[in-house]
């Protein structure tokens, strides 16, 4: 059994995944990072991550 002590919490979709991108010190997945790049501005799923994003840099100024 792999153990994989490197899985993180994506703060997007809140799974623990081993392959992803730091924004800061917050985790998004490899699969959400990619959702974001493909989806388009206009979307509301678009949204919905930048609202997550704003999230992370309301917390870095706190
Ligand atoms: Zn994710």
């Amino acid at each position: 059994m792999e153990t994989e002590p490197e899985n993180c919490s994506c703060i997007v979709c809140g799974n623990k995944e081993a392959r992803g991108i730091f924004i800061f010190d917050s985790f998004v997945c490899q699969q959400c990072e990619q959702e974001i790049v493909a989806t388009d501005a206009s979307e509301d799923k678009y949204r919905f991550f930048i609202r997550q994003m704003r999230r992370i840099w309301l917390r870095q100024n706190a």
